[in-house]
């Protein structure tokens, strides 16, 4: 690190920093301000995809209690040439479950060297390129404006929070960069040519994210108020797949530190989030996302839904053969509670496929548990349940006729029933009603716990169901699925 690249310290005097409303940025203002600097930011909304970090950069500014903060407005669209400022599409990590080849490339990828730029499944971040992402001369630009600023106001010190893990991707994150820009600011202003040369400090450019957040997290900084994505969504939730969002949530994983941004439903999950490749892995996960939950006693609650990969049951009316017939991605019970956890509070619910055709589908749920979630565990019946946790409330769905695997279900699950649990019937049509009731009446089941009648959709109407259980004055409760009632159009991450 030269001179020029470190946080610096002072007595007081100005300091301007750059401040786009991210990680970076925002770890860079609290060092400067650790550093005894009166710190002034400068934000420029230079035709970004999104408003979001202008806003997080206000946010910042303010929980930082920095002197002042400037927002520049100047257009960069009409130069383009940058998936941020062009009609450019946001390169992502691949949104559906990887491939194992692809699970072995981006597995293999973690075994470069500690200086090898990270890499990712469907990313751009590699050594030899430089991302779509890459705005060009933005940073040029933007300390550009930043000498004119601290000239204006006095300043001698400007800070631009460019990091080690970045500058691999983008030229002008890079010592050399920096180094050039501060020889260049000694010839090109007033106060450079009259001996009161401007510094360019970057405190960062050697930092891992993992050791830039826990600089972040030493100085107070709340990083719920920064913003990293480049492509959020219209509230301006992440996305979780782009490359700025992937590093981030790297960062937090190995900080050790739960990560505080609000991601859009349905962040996949992916292996380059592993710890270190000997890990065990005994869990095949499918998705890993934040909804609202759909059905069982818990329906219209938030939630965060874990969907383990694979059943070896084959229903009439599957609606979620994609999870059936996948392999899912192999993860450790703490990197699928971790990934809980970064999805914020509420209930859990452990779904499939079938999570107990898992070997530690069980332990997963005991270990939710342990973690204090209210955990809903659905199954099919045709696993036993009595190995599962009393915590964990199992949602047991019993097979009908209709379903084509009433020969399926293990009896002895019924007589295990707690009055936590619920039992769900999935109806395709009149005798599987019939089937059904006769089952409720002869168990008693409604005594045990509570009883569900679910609808298949297209072939049984909630109508006729529901005329059916007041004729019959039968103590269960009809449930339609909440979650296609409000995303009709979508088949997953719901
Ligand atoms: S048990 Fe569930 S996941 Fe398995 S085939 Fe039946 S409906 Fe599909």
């Amino acid at each position: 690190m030269t001179k020029s690249q470190g946080p610096g310290t002072s007595d007081g005097s100005k300091a301007v920093v750059l401040l786009s409303g991210g990680m970076d940025s925002t770890v860079c203002a609290a060092m400067a301000r650790a550093g005894g600097f009166e710190v002034h930011a400068l934000t420029a909304r230079y035709g970004q995809r999104h408003t979001v970090e202008i806003e997080a950069a206000r946010r910042v500014a303010g929980a930082l209690g920095l002197a002042s903060h400037t927002v520049v407005d100047l257009d960069l669209r009409a130069i383009g040439g940058s998936a941020l400022t062009a009609d450019i599409p946001v390169p992502k990590t691949a949104a559906a479950a990887p491939s194992r080849s692809s699970q072995r490339a981006a597995h293999d990828s973690r075994l470069m060297t500690p200086d090898s730029p990270p890499t990712a499944h469907g990313s751009q971040l590699t050594a030899s390129s430089i991302p779509a992402t890459y705005v060009p001369a933005r940073n040029t630009i933007l300390l550009g404006l930043a000498l004119g600023h601290a000239e204006v106001l006095g300043a001698r010190d400007v800070f631009i929070g460019v990091s080690s893990v970045d500058y691999s991707g983008y030229p002008d994150c890079r010592p050399a960069f920096i180094e050039a820009f501060e020889r260049l600011a000694r010839l090109a202003t007033k106060a450079g040519v009259e001996g009161a040369p401007l510094r360019i400090h970057a405190p960062l450019q050697n930092l891992t994210k993992a050791e830039t957040i826990r600089r972040g997290l030493e100085l107070g900084v709340d990083f719920s108020l920064t913003h990293t994505c480049y492509d959020p969504a219209p509230d301006g939730a992440a996305c979780g797949a782009c490359d700025s969002c992937r590093l981030r949530r790297e960062g937090f994983a190995a900080a050790g530190v739960p990560d505080p941004t609000r991601y859009a439903p349905s962040v996949p999950v992916r292996n380059e989030e592993r710890k270190t490749k000997n890990e065990k892995r005994p869990l095949r996960v499918l998705e890993i996302y934040r909804t609202i939950q759909g059905e069982t006693t818990f329906a219209g609650e938030p939630c965060v839904i874990v969907r383990l990969a694979g059943c070896p049951l084959r229903c009439s009316y599957c609606d979620t053969e994609y999870a059936r017939e996948a392999e899912g991605l192999e993860l450790s019970l703490d990197e699928v509670i971790r990934s809980v956890r970064d999805l914020g509070p509420g209930i859990v619910v452990l779904t499939g496929g079938e999570p107990l055709a898992q070997e530690c589908g069980a332990e997963l749920a005991r270990a939710l548990a342990d973690d204090g979630r209210t955990v809903l565990l659905e199954t099919s019946g045709a696993f036993d349940t009595a190995m599962v946790d009393p915590r964990v409330r199992r949602i047991l769905d019993v097979k009908t006729p209709g379903s084509g695997m009433e020969a399926r279900n293990l009896p002895g699950n019924l007589a295990t029933l707690r009055r936590l649990d619920e039992v769900k019937f999935v109806l395709v049509d009149r005798a599987d009603y019939e089937w059904a009731r006769d089952l409720v009446r002869k168990a008693r089941l409604a005594e045990k716990c509570t009883v569900l009648f679910s609808p298949v959709a297209g072939k049984l109407q909630p109508a006729d169901l529901a005329k059916w259980i007041i004729d019959d004055e039968l103590p269960v409760r009809l449930q339609v699925q909440l979650h296609r009632v409000i995303w009709p159009e979508r088949d997953r991450g719901v």
